[in-house]
Order: C-alpha cells, then structure tokens, then sequence
C-alpha cells in the first residue's frame, strides 16, 4: 500500500478533517435525483457555480427525464451554453434519459453496474449518485481536489483515480467514504489552496507536504 502516513497517523488526520467540516456537503444544487443526474453529468471540467448558476432555468424548462430524453438538442444547448464539452453531455443526457425511461421504468437506477452503462456515466459519477440520491456507499469518488489533496497529505502517491480510490478504501473507515471528498474539497478551498496555508492548517503536525518541507 503506498499511503506515507502510518495507519494512526491516517486516523488522527481523518477523524480532524471530518470533525472540522462536518457541513461539508456535494457541491451542485438538486431537488430530486433526476436533476442530480443532470448535475453529474454537465459538471466534468467546469466550475461548480457555473453548473448551480444554470440549472435553474434547465430545470424550470425540463422538468422530468421524458422531458430531457424528448429534448432537441439545438434547443437545449441553449440553456448550458456555459457548460465546457456541453455538445457532448447534452448528447449523453438525452440518450442516458432515453435509457431510463424505456428500461427502468423514468427511476435512476440504484445499482452502480447499471448506472455506469448509461452513456456519459464513469465511476466517479456513478458513486456521486449513490450516495446523494440513495445513501447507498459503493466507493469514494475521487475528483481533483481529491487526487491533489491525498497526494500533498500523504494519502496515496498515485494519480490515478482508479488507485487512489482503491488506496483510500483501504485506509480510510467505510463510515467516511460518503463524506471524505467533499471534506478534501473543502479543506482545499479553505487552506490546502494551490498555494496551501500550512501554518494554520488543523492536520500540519501529521501532513506529509508540510512535514518534507520542514525536514529540507
Ligand atoms: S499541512 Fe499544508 S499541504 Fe498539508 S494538508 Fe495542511 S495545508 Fe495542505
């Protein structure tokens, strides 16, 4: 396992992220899990206020997923205009709409094997869905701040989402999967910024960045 932390050490450092950003919560604003659907799916490479800025208007004009899997896309591209590679997610939500209102009777599937057939769906879309339309924990999804944040802390020396996920898995309580990315996210905003405040960070006793920087 390549976490440089040792196993007390991962717990302490945990234990304090969680306790300091217990609100921490996913990021894009919906009401149902149709919409966090379309949420997931607009939000790879653009900002999440982007995303919470448009959603409204979309959801006032597409209420349901008959109404996106019946949509022209000259029309809706519209209302997503400020999304990146929006073309192509529109493309994969009306298809991946079409697919649940044909196949699973207009309900987002529960199970993460059939969430990830849907076009447009990767791991870490599916495991988002799970958790915050279901409560059902199949993983940890791992999104840049994750991947930044595990690797200055000590987590995983890996940047592959794939084994940075499995690395986490293994170090991290189950009990925390569903809240552990957004906690990371957060503590990025907040202070392990691009250029990061390690002087009032909570974890800087036990971070492997600030502990290689004061050891030069
Ligand atoms: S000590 Fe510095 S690098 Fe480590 S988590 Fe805190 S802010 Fe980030």
């Amino acid at each position: 396992m390549e976490s440089l932390l040792n196993a007390s050490n991962i717990d302490i450092a945990v234990s304090k992220l969680i306790n300091k950003y217990h609100n921490a919560k996913y990021y894009l604003n919906f009401n149902s899990p149709n919409e966090l659907l379309v949420c997931v799916m607009l939000s790879p490479q653009t900002k999440d206020e982007t995303i919470n800025k448009i959603t409204p208007k979309l959801f006032s004009k597409y209420k349901t997923l008959k109404d996106f899997s019946n949509a022209d896309p000259d029309e809706l591209i519209n209302y997503v205009r400020n999304v990146n590679f929006a073309k192509n997610k529109i493309k994969n939500i009306i298809n991946a709409s079409k697919i649940i209102v044909n196949e699973y009777n207009g309900k987002i599937p529960n199970n993460i094997d059939q969430l990830l057939n849907l076009p447009g769906i990767g791991r870490k879309s599916a495991i988002s869905i799970l958790i915050n339309a279901y409560n059902i924990i199949e993983g940890i999804p791992v999104d840049t701040w994750v991947i930044k944040l595990s690797f200055r802390i000590g987590l995983s020396l890996s940047k592959n989402p794939d084994k940075i996920e499995a690395d986490l898995e293994k170090i991290i309580d189950k009990k925390y999967w569903g809240k552990i990315s957004y906690v990371l996210k957060q503590h990025g905003k907040e202070t392990c910024k691009s250029v990061p405040i390690c002087s009032k960070c909570i974890i800087n006793d036990l971070c492997k960045k600030n502990n290689v920087v004061k050891s030069l």
